[in-house]
């Protein structure tokens, strides 16, 4: 779980879970803050413990927004975004078979190549907004973006 390998790994207890695997599941799940967990304030943990906000896309119970930008001067409009969203998959089916989604887009189409540049159309639809447990991880889309051009990030 991704989540876990930002954990101390010690299973010192101090959250009051019996291992960091149970403290991951549950932080996973919100029944736990990243900040129960008393090791990871420390500063040796410091990087995990960005990181793990970052995953979870949360501080201090404050929401933050995720941001997915699109690099147009990188993108070079080759559509692989477009057919591996399994949200675009889902609900647009010729992307499952590598085709363009059909127009005027679906209502929950994230994105879309118009004019040779990605767009993106409707954040609200991520999984990472929508999702529940795993799938609220997802990174689908900047990790095979060919040319780096998509960058998530929540602020
Ligand atoms: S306090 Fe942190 S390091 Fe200790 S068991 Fe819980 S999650 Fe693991
Ligand atoms: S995968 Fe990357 S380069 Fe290709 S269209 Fe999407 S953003 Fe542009
Ligand atoms: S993070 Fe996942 S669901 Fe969200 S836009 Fe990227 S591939 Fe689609």
């Amino acid at each position: 779980m991704e989540l876990y390998k930002f954990l101390p790994k010690t299973n010192c207890k101090k959250c009051g879970k019996p291992t960091c695997m149970a403290f991951a599941l549950d932080l996973l799940q919100g029944k736990v803050k990243i900040d129960d967990c008393p090791p990871l304030l420390e500063p040796k943990y410091k990087k995990n413990y960005n990181t793990l906000k970052e995953l979870i896309g949360s501080e201090e119970g404050k929401e933050k927004e995720l941001r997915i930008d699109v690099e147009t001067d990188l993108c070079d409009g080759c559509g692989i975004c477009v057919t591996v969203c399994p949200v675009n998959a889902r609900y647009c089916p010729p992307t499952l078979s590598g085709k363009a989604p059909d127009y005027p887009p679906e209502k929950h189409q994230l994105f879309q190549v118009k004019a040779g540049k990605c767009e993106l159309l409707a954040i609200k639809y991520c999984r990472r907004i929508e999702a529940q447990g795993r799938e609220r991880e997802c990174r689908v889309c900047e990790t095979y973006c060919p040319r780096d051009a998509i960058k998530i990030d929540y602020v």
